[in-house]
C-alpha cells in the first residue's frame, strides 16, 4: 500500500527519490528512508514520520546513485526510524527497501540469527538483506544471483529493490503480489511501485510481472525469473502529466478531482461516440460481434465504489442492452467459490488497477475459463494487464483517496458499455441517439452542478454535527445513495447508512428523527410518486430531508432542495452522485478531518 521508488543515472539520485516519494504520499504511510551508493560505500536515512522530516534531516552531503527510497505502511513492527526502510544487511552493504509482507519472516530469523546473525528491527524485510548477505557470502557472484538465491527462500508478497555498494552501478528489483514497474529514461532509469512516483520524469513504462525481477542500470534494464530465465518486455506509454498529479492552488486533491469531472469525462467519451450508427466505438473490448451477441448475462465486480458504480453500470447494461446484470463486491465473490459460466460476461472494475480482492477475483474467473474484461484508470496496471481486454478511464492520476472522478467515468463507461452492446441487440438507433446526446450534454451539465459547490457548503455546515446521516433512493437513485453515503463516512467520518427507499418502513424508519438527517435522491422520473410518499413519511416523523431533485420541493417534502440539471434517466445518476461528493468533502473540511488521506485507508487495497 505504501511506496518504492529508485533512480540508476548519472544524476544524484536524492533530489528524485524524495520527489517520487512525495508524488507517493497520497498512499498513505508512516515512516520513509533513503539509500544511496557513494564512493565511500552505501549511505542510509531513515525517519518516522513525513517525507518532509526526512528530507530536512538529510546532511548536505547527502548525494550519490543509484539510491532507491520508501514509505513505508508498517506490518511488522512500529514505526520508528529503526524498522523504517531501507534495511540492510550487517555490513551495510546491502540496502532493501519493500512493500508487502514476508510469510516466513518468523522462520527465516530463526535460521539466520542460529547462523550468527543480529537483527537491528522488527521487520520481515531485514530478513532479506541478510538472506543476500549470505547468499554473497555462499558464493554468489553478483548481485541478481545473489537475490534470485535469497528470494527462492521467502515465502509472501514483495515488491522489492535493492542496491548494492559492491555493484553501484545498479538496482535489482522483485515482484511478487506487490506492484513493481520499470521507468525508461535517456541514460537513466527509476524504478517505482506507483507510477504517479515518475509523472515528469519519463512516460515509458514496463510493468514487472508477478514472479520476475529485473536488473537496471543506466543504459538499459533485463527482465528475467527466480530460476534465470529471460523474459522479454517492452515499455508501454502512460498519458498522464504533471499538472495531473500537483495540488496546484487548490485546498484539497479532492476538490480539485471533483472540479475536473467536466473534462474527465469528456476524456473517457473521447473518440468512442459513434454517431454514424448511433453507437459505442470501444476497440479494446476484445470482442467479435458474435462473442458480444452470445453473451447472455453480465457480471460486474469490484470494491468500494468501483462496486457502487459497477450497480449503476448493471442498471444500464439491463436498460439499455436488455442483457440481464448484476454487480456484486469483489471481495466476497472471489470467497464464495463462484459459479462460472460460459456466456457470461464479466466486468472487473478497478481504478488503480491494483486492488488485490478484484485482481483475485479475475484469477478466478479466468482459471475457471470465464472472460472477463476491465473498466480500468491506470493504463498497463496488473489487472488491466491479466483481463482480456476493456475500457481505459482515461481519467488521469486519481490522488485523493476517495474516489469521485474514477466513479463519474466508470459510469460513462458503462454507458458507453451499455451502448455498444445495445446497439447490436435491440435498441433503436434513435435510442442510441438520445443517450449520446445526453453523454455529450454530461460535462456542460457538470459545470452548473459544480457553480453550487458554496450552497453545498451551507448544507455541509448544517449536517456536520449529527452522529449520523441516512442516504435513500429508488432504483437508479440507490446506488447512488450507497456511493453518497460511502463518501460522507470515509472522508468526514460521520456515520452514513444507505437505504433503498422502500426498505425504510422495513427498518430504519424506526430511527428517524428530528436529529437524523435523510438525504434523499428523487428524480423527476416515472418513480417521483414513489420518491415523494418516502419523503412524506419522514417528514410526519420530524426527520430533516435534504432533497436532491430536478425541481424545488415544497417545504412539506424537504427541508432543502438541491436542483439538479436532468439529463435522460438512465444518465442522470452521474449527476446525482456530483452533489454528494461536493457534500461530503464540505462536511469534512468543515471537521477539520484530513481529506485527501483519511483515518486508516489507502488509496489502492493491495494487501488483504
Ligand atoms: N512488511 C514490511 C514492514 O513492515 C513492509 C511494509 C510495507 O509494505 O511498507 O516493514
Amino acid at each position: 500500500m505504501c511506496g518504492i521508488v529508485g533512480y540508476v543515472g548519472p544524476q544524484d539520485a536524492v533530489p528524485i527519490l524524495l520527489a517520487g516519494l512525495g508524488r507517493l504520499e497520497y498512499r498513505g504511510y508512516d515512516s520513509a528512508g533513503l539509500a544511496v551508493c557513494t564512493r565511500s560505500g552505501l549511505k542510509v536515512q531513515r525517519a518516522s514520520g513525513r517525507v518532509a522530516d526526512l528530507a530536512s534531516g538529510l546532511p548536505a552531503r547527502f548525494k550519490g546513485s543509484p539510491g532507491i527510497g520508501h514509505t513505508r505502511w508498517a506490518t511488522h513492527g512500529e514505526p520508528t526510524v529503526e524498522n523504517a526502510h531501507p534495511q540492510t544487511d550487517t555490513a551495510g552493504r546491502i540496502a532493501v527497501v519493500h512493500n508487502g509482507i514476508i510469510e516466513n519472516a518468523d522462520e527465516l530469523r530463526a535460521k539466520l540469527a542460529a547462523d550468527g546473525v543480529e537483527f537491528t528491527s522488527q521487520t520481515d524485510t531485514e530478513t532479506v538483506a541478510h538472506l543476500i548477505a549470505a547468499a554473497f557470502a555462499g558464493g554468489a557472484s553478483d548481485l541478481e544471483q545473489a537475490v534470485r538465491l535469497a528470494l527462492r527462500q521467502v515465502v509472501g508478497a514483495y515488491g522489492l529493490a535493492i542496491v548494492d555498494a559492491e555493484h553501484p552501478d545498479r538496482i535489482v528489483v522483485a515482484r511478487n503480489g506487490s506492484p513493481v514497474l520499470l521507468g525508461v529514461g535517456e541514460k537513466e532509469m527509476f524504478v517505482a511501485s506507483d507510477v504517479a512516483a515518475l509523472i515528469g520524469y519519463t512516460r515509458q513504462v514496463v510493468y514487472l510481472d508477478d514472479g520476475e525481477l529485473a536488473t537496471i542500470t543506466a543504459t538499459g534494464y533485463r527482465t528475467f525469473t527466480l530460476d534465470d530465465r529471460a523474459t522479454a518486455k517492452s515499455p508501454s506509454t502512460i498519458d498522464w502529466d504533471v499538472a495531473g498529479a500537483e495540488i496546484g492552488d487548490n485546498a484539497h486533491f479532492l476538490i480539485k478531482e471533483i472540479n475536473e469531472q467536466p473534462r474527465t469525462i469528456k476524456r473517457t467519451l473521447s473518440g468512442r461516440l459513434d454517431e454514424r450508427f448511433d453507437t459505442a466505438h470501444l476497440g479494446g473490448l476484445n470482442l467479435t460481434v458474435r462473442e458480444a451477441r452470445e453473451i447472455k448475462r453480465v457480471k460486474i465486480l469490484g470494491c468500494g465504489s468501483a462496486c457502487y458504480a459497477g450497480d449503476l453500470g448493471a442498471q444500464l447494461i439491463e436498460d439499455l442492452a436488455r442483457v440481464p446484470a448484476t454487480a456484486e463486491a469483489a471481495s466476497e465473490f472471489r470467497y464464495r467459490n463462484p459459479v462460472v459460466e460460459p456466456d457470461t460476461l464479466y466486468v472487473a472494475v478497478s481504478q488503480s488497477g491494483e486492488t488485490i480482492d478484484t485482481l483475485a477475483a479475475v484469477q478466478e474467473l479466468q482459471r475457471k475459463g470465464g472472460r472477463v474484461i476491465g473498466i480500468i484508470n491506470v493504463v498497463g496496471s496488473t489487472i488491466a494487464r491479466q483481463v482480456d481486454g476493456g475500457i481505459y478511464l482515461h481519467a488521469g492520476p486519481e490522488m485523493s483517496v476517495a474516489a469521485t472522478k474514477s466513479f463519474t467515468s466508470t459510469v460513462t463507461a458503462f454507458a458507453l458499455l451499455a451502448l455498444h452492446l445495445g446497439r447490436m441487440r435491440d435498441l433503436a438507433p434513435s435510442e442510441g441517439r438520445r443517450i449520446i446526446a445526453g453523454l455529450k450534454a454530461l460535462p456542460e451539465q457538470i459545470e452548473e452542478i459544480l457553480l453550487q459547490s458554496d450552497a453545498i457548503a451551507g448544507v455541509a455546515k448544517e449536517i456536520a454535527p449529527s452522529p449520523s446521516v441516512l442516504f435513500v433512493g429508488r432504483r437508479r437513485g440507490w446506488p447512488v445513495a450507497r456511493e453518497g453515503a460511502q463518501k460522507l463516512k470515509e472522508i468526514s467520518y460521520v456515520h452514513a447508512e444507505a437505504y433503498p427507499s422502500a426498505e425504510l418502513k422495513h427498518g430504519p424508519l424506526a430511527l428517524v428523527s428530528p436529529e437524523l438527517p435523510t438525504v434523499a435522491i428523487v428524480p423527476d422520473d416515472d418513480l417521483l410518486d414513489k420518491n415523494t410518499s418516502t419523503l412524506s413519511e419522514i417528514k410526519a416523523r420530524k426527520g430533516p430531508v435534504i432533497a436532491l431533485a430536478h425541481r424545488q420541493l415544497p417545504p412539506e417534502l424537504a427541508d432543502r432542495t438541491l436542483v439538479i440539471p436532468a439529463n435522460e434517466p438512465e444518465l442522470d445518476p452521474i449527476l446525482l452522485s456530483i452533489p454528494l461528493q461536493l457534500l461530503a468533502y464540505h462536511t469534512a473540511v468543515a471537521l477539520g478531518r484530513d481529506v485527501d488521506k483519511p483515518r486508516n485507508l489507502a488509496k489502492s487495497v493491495t494487501v488483504e
